[in-house]
């Protein structure tokens, strides 16, 4: 049993049982986000300290008392969360910053966080008896979508836009699922599967519209507690495209804390490229989300000018105490290199967007020396060669002779 009591809506704060929807408000159609509500009291009785301790599951599925699911779905066997939290060796220091870790979350089964929603979307389906999911991606909700359907053995359908990066559209094909490329942005991409969903009646994973991505994100902060032995940090860097992430993070925090397991939630920093930052923007000004029709940024995976989680995210990273931070093109792949050569962690540009921020932060005087800051580093490079090729690396064509070998370490190379 799960211990959800009910859900919420952002818009009209009206309560709803589970049973009552499978995605937004009635009332209010698809402005109406739903929050999931818990029995807090329950949890505590079950997941405690010691039973974290004890617990050989080294997965997202060890927090399972505080998911939104009847149990662990047993038709899917790849192996979600639990990723590596690094303290970062020269990147925090290079910037006079003694106190940062990575959570590398390129080390998911798909190669990006997006699998701890999609794993949710997987227990959700069985449960509702649905055998077909559908999802519009900018690359990443629907390669992880994709495989981790191909493992669960159910169908799913996929929408991205025709631009996505090379990787992801290899990783949709390999997992076999029906990839619809949308000859249109996200944004369209994202409305043409409520369409489909409406019309066909598939299961739908589009973020925010269903409830539960949320939770299945929010595992990522309870593992960084874990990992810091229930001593949360002060700043959490977070790419924002939907906003879904951000608020996981808020809500897995706000969770450790009401079962008393840390004593306060970090700050939330908010992270958009400068080409699309409709969430950022607002925060900066404290004026509501104003939607951008042509967003760009090489950063595909935090390009979404109809931001769809932006009332939470908006919310959750003000009450943190928080701060948003736009970053450019130039930026970004600058911050993919400077990672990869100073931790041998391999970005895609949205999730370098977050290292690119901790530098701007700390050029600017607006994190400091004693601060604890975790950088969320949100899905793996390899997904968008592309653009990491724009890197300036150290490379050189020589012919195959062992003289020209010689006469470049002589001039320094
Ligand atoms: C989806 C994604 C984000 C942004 O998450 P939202 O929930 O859309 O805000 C950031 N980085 C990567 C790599 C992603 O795939
Ligand atoms: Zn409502």
């Amino acid at each position: 049993m799960s211990s959800v009591l009910g859900l919420k809506c952002m818009k009209c704060g009206r309560e709803y049982d589970p049973s009552a929807t499978r995605y937004v408000c009635p009332t209010c159609g698809n402005d109406g986000i739903l929050e999931v509500l818990y029995d807090y009291d329950r949890i505590r009785t079950v997941l405690t300290t010691e039973q974290l301790e004890n617990d050989p599951d080294l997965s997202m599925w060890r927090y399972l008392a505080l998911l939104p699911v009847e149990e662990r779905p047993p038709s899917l066997t790849l192996h979600i969360g639990w990723t590596p939290l690094y303290a970062s060796k020269r990147v925090g220091p290079q910037l006079g910053l003694p106190h940062v870790w990575f959570k590398d979350d390129g080390r998911n089964p798909t190669a990006s966080l997006k699998d701890r929603a999609s794993a949710i979307a997987i227990a959700k389906a069985a449960e509702f008896g649905e055998h077909i999911i559908t999802a519009a991606t900018t690359g990443n909700a629907g390669s992880s979508l994709a495989g981790l359907a191909a493992n669960a053995g159910v169908a799913a359908y996929i929408f991205a836009p025709v631009s996505a990066p090379a990787g992801k559209i290899a990783q949709l094909r390999v997992f076999g699922s029906h990839l619809f490329l949308v000859d249109g942005n996200y944004d369209q991409a994202f409305d043409l599967c409520m369409d489909a969903t409406e019309r066909f009646g598939w299961y739908n994973r589009n973020t925010a519209f269903n409830p539960y991505m949320v939770e299945g994100k929010k595992t990522v902060a309870l593992e960084v507690a874990e990992q810091l032995r229930f001593e949360a940090p002060d700043k959490v860097i977070v790419s924002v495209g939907d906003g879904c992430i951000v608020s996981g993070v808020a809500k897995g925090f706000r969770d450790l804390l009401t079962l008393g397991l840390i004593d306060h939630v970090p700050q939330l920093i908010a992270v958009q490229a400068e080409g699309c930052a409709p969430i950022a923007r607002a925060v900066i000004s404290g004026e509501p989300v104003t939607y951008l029709e042509n967003p760009t940024s090489c950063a595909d995976s935090i390009v979404a000018g109809i931001p769809r989680n932006h009332l939470m995210a908006v919310r959750d990273i003000r009450s943190s105490g928080g701060m948003a931070v736009t970053v450019s093109d130039d930026e970004i792949i600058d911050a993919i290199g400077f990672l990869g050569r100073n931790e041998g962690i391999f970005a895609e540009p949205a999730a370098a967007a977050s290292v690119a921020a901790l530098r701007k932060l700390a050029d600017g005087g607006d994190v400091h020396q004693e601060d604890r800051i975790v950088v969320l580093i949100t899905g793996n490079g390899l997904k968008d060669v592309q653009n990491a090729l724009k890197v300036k690396g150290t490379s050189m064509t020589i012919p195959p002779i062992i003289d020209a070998v010689e006469q470049a370490i002589a001039d320094g190379f």
